[in-house]
């Protein structure tokens, strides 16, 4: 295929991100030709992704378990810590993998590593073209969307995935609407080394000002989120590296030892977005143009991944891969999916941010029961993993 032709490409991504290279590299191996437009960046912020074993399987599917092993470290025991100071702050409760017959619940990656291995195997991907350009123009038109751009002639794709994150261009030209809602929070990112063994374990404080989560890579290495106000994140933004990893260490109730910062550190500030639908005139939405909320429970990349597979799915047999009714399942597929999850994390970082006695009393209860309720806690645990290897 080449994008400097005037045949039409069946299917453009727009945004090399994450979700756009996965879904070129699910895409691309289906016989269709496609057009791949967006940088590839792969800065290094101290941000890492915990991809759930639906994920992980998915992408050992399109051939990438070897090069993403040596990078990533299972994630065996899942470890929640109620440090709001509540009136009914509950004991931590553990989630073992083995209880729903897993080795690990997924694994750990540092976002730069992994779109750095999806960039290289979409590169080698016969039938797949990357254009490292910025698409500037999409118009729909009855048989394609005319996409234009830096560094690129002109194209036309039957189909385009719209992968170019929050402000994204592919919403706005297929008119979709969507809401986006800030948190009074800021995540801070980093790696740590660390004196004791994780023993492949994450763990997240839940304090009043959001979660606090360490989640172990390979070594003794551990990624940071930890969700701040705004005010106090500027406070710890200013500290140098050795008194950053003694306010961590200190808040993390030295849970792993003495602790060194290992590379850069990151600051996000947190909101939220969702779409009135998922689809509409020629272009899908996955990953965060999609859907944004904050990074608890490690939800968003993993709910992305299963965009693509639902894309995938939609598109099988259909002659015209931008017609309607694969659109319209595509939509019809994610809605429930999306929107449950965006609601859950949304309500749980809602009733930590609040210190109203009823919110405090529900999470406590929710916590008392997956500790004790054996048939939940799988529930739960099987709902967090997902399954998108069809
Ligand atoms: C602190 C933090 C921790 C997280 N931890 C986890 C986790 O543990 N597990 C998990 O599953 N998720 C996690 N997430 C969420 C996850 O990081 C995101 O869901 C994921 O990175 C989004 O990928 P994306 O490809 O959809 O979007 P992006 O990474 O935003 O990519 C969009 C791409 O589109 C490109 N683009 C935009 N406009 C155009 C254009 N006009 N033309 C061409 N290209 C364009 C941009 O340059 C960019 O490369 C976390 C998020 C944060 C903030």
């Amino acid at each position: 295929m080449n994008a400097q032709s005037a045949d039409p490409v069946d299917i453009a991504i727009v945004g090399a991100g994450a979700a756009g290279l996965a879904a070129a590299l699910a895409l691309g191996r289906e016989g269709r030709s496609v057009a791949l437009i967006g940088p590839v960046a792969t800065p290094r912020d101290g941000r890492t992704v915990a991809l759930f074993d639906g994920s992980w399987r998915m992408l050992c599917g399109l051939g990438l378990e070897e090069a993403l092993s040596d990078k990533a470290a299972p994630l065996c025991v899942m470890r929640l810590v109620d440090d709001s100071g509540s009136l009914f702050r509950q004991p931590p409760v553990e989630f073992r993998a083995s209880e729903i017959g897993l080795a690990a619940f997924g694994w750990n990656v540092e976002n730069a590593d992994l779109t750095a291995i999806l960039a290289e195997k979409a590169a080698a991907l016969p039938g797949l073209t990357m254009i490292p350009g910025f698409v500037r123009a999409i118009e729909p038109e009855a048989d394609g969307v005319r996409l234009t751009g830096d560094g690129f002639a002109p194209l036309k794709a039957r189909l385009v995935a719209g992968a170019d994150g929050r402000n994204s261009k592919v919403r706005a030209a297929a008119a979709i609407e969507s809401r986006d809602w800030r948190y009074p929070q800021v995540a801070l990112t980093a790696i740590f080394a660390h004196r004791r063994d994780h023993g492949d374990t994450s763990t997240e404080f839940h304090t009043r000002q959001g979660p606090c989560t360490l989640v172990p890579l390979p070594g003794r290495r551990s990624s940071l989120v930890w969700l701040t106000d705004p005010a106090e994140a500027e406070t710890i933004v200013a500290l140098d590296d050795a008194a950053f990893a003694r306010r961590v260490e200190d808040q993390v109730q030295s849970l792993l030892g003495a602790m060194t910062v290992s590379g850069a550190r990151g600051r996000v500030p947190m909101g939220g977005l969702s779409v009135e639908r998922f689809g509409a005139g020629r272009m899908a939405l996955i990953g965060e143009a999609a859907h944004i909320f904050p990074p608890i429970g490690a939800q968003g990349l993993n709910l992305g991944l299963r965009d693509v597979a639902d894309l995938r799915d939609a598109l099988e047999g259909a002659a015209d891969p931008g017609g309607e009714s694969v659109i319209a399942a595509y939509d019809r597929a994610r809605r429930v999916d999306v929107r449950l999850r965006t609601g859950a994390v949304d309500m749980l970082n809602r009733t930590l941010l609040t210190d109203l006695v009823p919110a405090d009393l529900l999470r406590g209860a929710g916590l008392l029961a997956l500790s004790r309720i054996g048939p939940l806690r799988r529930f739960v645990m099987r709902q967090g993993v997902g399954d998108h290897t069809r």
